[in-house]
């Protein structure tokens, strides 16, 4: 089995590239930041609070999340209802951030993950894909870009789904978001020691999915 482990901070352009690198090298791409966002939204659903790490710690087994691949696209059931579209809103992402740093969350969704890559050749993004989640993954990338430019990224995003945005309010929200991956005790986010780093902040997505496929076929895979 092939292992891509495309780690990187919010924004930087992950699931697009991991996506339609996948789609051209027939692997199936797993967002494992969904997985994170469904814990978050089951808080918001019980109204648990995130720093009562006790009642996230009790809510984790009454949670039922499930991947299933539809059409190639990746849709994430929480206690059976699809939930795709809900665990995109903003305060779901703020909330996931957070409840992320928890050392039973993410201990509760290790094995989960790492299950994926047990029968496929998987793209999988995330914080911790190449320190943590796949550490034998064969290709490593950490995928990164400027603060203002992931911003911008998603104002546009955004603006297309006919959706107001405020771009001083989402990057300040990106860069704590950062600053909550980068700090935290349990996994934070880092570059594995032998990825390959790309800063996409100059370039385009299609000049990105290039690089990122170019650099999976070098390794003969
Ligand atoms: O990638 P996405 O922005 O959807 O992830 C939501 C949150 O889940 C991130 O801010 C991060 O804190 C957390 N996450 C994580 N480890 C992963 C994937 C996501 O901690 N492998």
């Amino acid at each position: 089995m092939i292992a891509v482990a495309i780690d990187g901070p919010a924004g930087a352009g992950k699931s697009t590239i991991a996506r339609k690198a996948a789609e051209e090298l027939g692997f199936i791409y797993v967002d494992t930041g969904a997985i994170y966002r469904a814990v978050a939204l089951a808080c918001i659903d019980h109204q648990v609070a995130i720093d009562d790490t006790e009642a996230v710690e009790a809510l984790l087994p009454q949670s039922d999340i499930r991947v299933i691949f539809f059409n190639g696209e990746q849709h994430i059931l929480l206690n059976d209802k699809d939930v795709s579209q809900a665990i995109r809103a903003e305060n779901v992402s703020m909330a996931a951030s957070r409840v992320s740093a928890i050392p039973a969350v993410r201990t509760f969704l290790l094995e989960f993950q790492r299950n994926f890559a047990k029968n496929a050749d998987v793209i999988m993004d995330g914080r911790d894909i190449g320190t943590v989640v796949l550490p034998n993954a064969q290709v490593k990338i950490f995928l990164t870009a400027s603060p203002e430019v992931r911003a911008r990224r998603r104002v546009l995003q955004l603006e297309e789904k006919g959706e107001q945005a405020d771009f001083d309010k989402i990057l300040y929200d990106i860069v704590q978001r950062d600053y909550n991956d980068t700090n935290r005790k349990t996994a934070p986010l880092r570059a594995a020691e032998n990825a390959v780093t790309v800063d996409t902040s100059e370039m385009t997505l299609e000049e990105v999915v290039d690089k990122i496929v170019g650099i999976i076929k070098e390794q003969g895979l």
